[in-house]
């Protein structure tokens, strides 16, 4: 499978992101969350307007899974998923959103204050994970697609099986080094402190199952 070029610019901006913003790693989840519960807003203004979609609140919940076996931390959503030209559109384009403009003007000195000003969004995930795949099932489409990156050099994308509309995006964590500890992020106690800490306010059940040791 031929690998698409992220554009020049978005590969700085990513790189500056993942080696620069040290202190505040955490936040990763925070924007993941906060994208997963755009994603069910979504489905739930379009139910306002749309009499033949019934927004049932019990089927709309965020799931956190840690694996610590497999080093992966699941972030899945039953929101409004993403078809195979969003994924390209919205998690091909660094930078696209609103939410990261980033001005030279602006620029900080360290990553807190990049932090403070701009949601850093999706791509954050590259600061804790050295692979990151999306699985996305679109609200009214048959097929659900693969999204997978390692960082700055890339990504691919595939058909692939998913039942249920929403997405479910899987990070493999990175191993521990002598500076820098990865495996908190599959700790339970850590993950709901986090969660607490930036997510509390999310009107939809955030959901938390751990395994493996
Ligand atoms: P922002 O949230 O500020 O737009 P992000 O980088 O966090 O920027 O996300 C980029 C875009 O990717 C989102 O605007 C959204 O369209 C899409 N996206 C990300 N995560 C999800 C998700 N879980 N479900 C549906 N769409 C998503
Ligand atoms: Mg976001």
């Amino acid at each position: 499978m031929a690998k698409k070029e992220f554009k020049a610019e978005s590969k700085r901006l990513l790189e500056m992101m993942i080696n620069s913003i040290y202190t505040q790693r955490e936040i990763f989840l925070r924007e993941l969350i906060s994208n997963a519960s755009d994603a069910i807003d979504k489905i739930y203004y379009k139910a306002l307007a749309d009499d033949n979609l019934v927004f049932n609140k019990e089927d709309y919940y965020i799931k956190v899974t840690a694996d610590k076996e497999s080093r992966t931390l699941t972030i899945a959503d039953t929101g409004i998923g993403m078809t195979q030209e969003e994924l390209e559109n919205n998690l091909g384009i660094i930078a696209n959103s609103g939410s990261f403009a980033f001005k030279k003007d602006n620029e900080a000195k360290d990553g807190h204050n990049i932090i403070g000003q701009f949601g850093v969004g999706f791509y954050s995930a590259f600061m804790v994970a050295d692979d990151v795949t999306v699985i996305s099932k679109a609200l009214g489409s048959e097929q659900a697609f693969k999204w997978e990156s390692q960082g700055a050099d890339g990504y691919t994308i595939e058909p692939c099986e998913k039942d249920t509309v929403g997405t479910e995006i899987t990070l493999k964590i990175k191993e521990n080094t002598e500076d820098d500890n990865y495996d908190e992020f599959l700790e339970e106690f850590r993950l709901k402190s986090v969660i607490k800490k930036y997510s509390d306010f999310i009107r939809f059940p955030i959901k938390m199952d751990i395994t493996g040791r």
